[in-house]
């Protein structure tokens, strides 16, 4: 006989969104909840420890055709050889042709002019998605393309918890009962009649509303009965894996990156599509006298890299900036689940595993949880477990998720 509790909330994953939905909850005295996550702490993707501020610099830079680009691109053409054929380009663009874009490679030869997508947005795109911008749709709005003149670098400031972005999402669930937070537990099965889930501790959990926020496909591939179609739509989800390297360095940090916090790779010879430099936003992530970098590269069917050969090929990247030093450290993570990607014809498919799922009570989002790569960085996936509780409880709209799903789920608020 199974052990069985009884929730009028299930949330599944204490990443931003399962704590959004939480704080919601909570913080509006509705007590009948549980949050539950494999992992042993909360912050899902961005977890790290402790929180304290930091105020960096903002100062992106794209390496492209082996030169330094200060971001964004589009604004600072006079860095460039081609600066000014993409500047004469430019003007012939606009928000309203690009709008009727039917792929994203199509949206950004209307948006910033032919030679510009060749130069960067295509190889950048190719390497941050793993594919061709050929079948992905945009959703992006071009309207920021109207001035073309050479602008200076972007200095703005931003906040930065001193020990990473997980720190200040732990402060978050710290603030939440921890006996509603049940962490190194993982939901194995899923009955969509019974609205129960099967725990790894053999426990069964009962629940009245689910906010689930585990990868869609691995949601519908845990439910029972199992539905064949729905199985074969959710294949059509398309994502990419992504393999991060570190590298710690003992001594200054090298000239060439010192006024630089992001440096993204248009180069399609690298693997590479995004390098930050984390001991910029906050010294304490490195340690006194040492300074980091971690590399983001995207692995697909379409671009495969064994995490084993990526450090060399990042170090060998860092030489050919001078910078010849050996680190000290070295840090690798696989992600199964890196980077949802949005492909043609994306929408029917979510749509559909959404209404079917949700007719069950179980609201699936968040990053891989709604699959909508453009509404799930951290400030959005937080913001839309905020409104699912919202939702759940007084049935108010979720404007973050899907603000132009014309459909949605039709519950009685709790
Ligand atoms: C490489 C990379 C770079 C990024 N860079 C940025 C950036 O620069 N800026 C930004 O704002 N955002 C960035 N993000 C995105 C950010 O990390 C996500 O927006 C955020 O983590 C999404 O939160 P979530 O709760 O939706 O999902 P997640 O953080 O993935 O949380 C889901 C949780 O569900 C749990 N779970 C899954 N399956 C189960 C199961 N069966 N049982 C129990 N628990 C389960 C997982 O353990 C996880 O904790 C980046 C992400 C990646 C991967």
């Amino acid at each position: 006989m199974h052990d069985v509790q009884e929730v009028g909330v299930l949330i599944i994953g204490a990443g931003l969104t399962g704590i959004g939905a939480a704080t919601d909850l909570n913080n509006a005295g509705y007590g009948d909840w549980l949050m539950i996550d494999s992992a042993s702490g909360p912050g899902g993707m961005a977890m790290t420890e402790h929180l304290d501020w930091e105020h960096p610099n903002r100062s992106g830079w794209v390496r492209v055709c082996g030169r330094w680009c200060p971001t964004p691109i589009q604004k600072n053409l006079g860095s460039l050889v081609e600066g000014s054929e993409i500047a004469r380009e430019l003007p012939l663009t606009n928000s309203f042709e690009a709008d009727f874009a039917t792929s994203l490679g199509e949206y950004y030869v209307k948006s910033f002019g032919p030679t510009l997508n060749k130069l960067f947005f295509a190889p950048f795109n190719e390497n941050l998605r793993s594919g061709s911008t050929d079948r992905n749709v945009p959703v992006a709005d071009a309207s920021s393309v109207a001035s073309i003149k050479r602008s200076p670098e972007d200095t703005s400031s931003f906040y930065y918890p001193r020990l990473g972005t997980g720190a200040l999402w732990c402060d978050v669930a710290e603030k939440l009962p921890c006996d509603k937070q049940m962490y190194d537990t993982t939901v194995t099965k899923i009955d969509l009649e019974q609205q129960t889930v099967q725990l790894s501790t053999g426990k069964i959990v009962a629940f009245k509303r689910c906010i689930s926020t585990m990868p869609l496909s691995s949601l519908i591939r845990l439910t029972t009965p199992t539905q064949t179609y729905l199985l074969r739509c959710a294949d059509k989800l398309l994502s990419a894996e992504t393999a991060l390297v570190g590298f710690g360095f003992q001594g200054q940090l090298p000239e060439i990156l010192s006024r630089k916090t992001w440096i993204f790779s248009a180069d399609r010879n690298v693997p590479f599509h995004r390098a930050s430099i984390p001991s910029s936003f906050s010294p304490d992530l490195a340690g006194p006298g040492r300074w980091s970098i971690l590399f983001e590269t995207s692995i697909s069917q379409h671009r495969q890299y064994s995490l084993e050969d990526l450090p060399d090929a990042h170090l060998a990247e860092l030489r050919q900036w001078g910078i010849e030093a050996e680190p000290i450290s070295i840090w690798k993570r696989h992600l199964k689940f890196g980077y949802p990607l949005p492909f043609l014809g994306r929408d029917s498919v979510l749509e559909e595993l959404l209404t079917e799922v949700e007719s069950f009570n179980i609201l699936p989002r968040g990053r891989f949880g709604g699959w909508r790569y453009e509404s799930s960085n951290q400030d959005y996936a937080f913001q839309q477990g905020i409104e699912a509780g919202q939702f759940i409880r007084c049935g108010a709209r979720e404007s973050t998720f899907w603000p132009s799903r014309l459909s949605g789920p039709q519950y009685n608020p709790l």
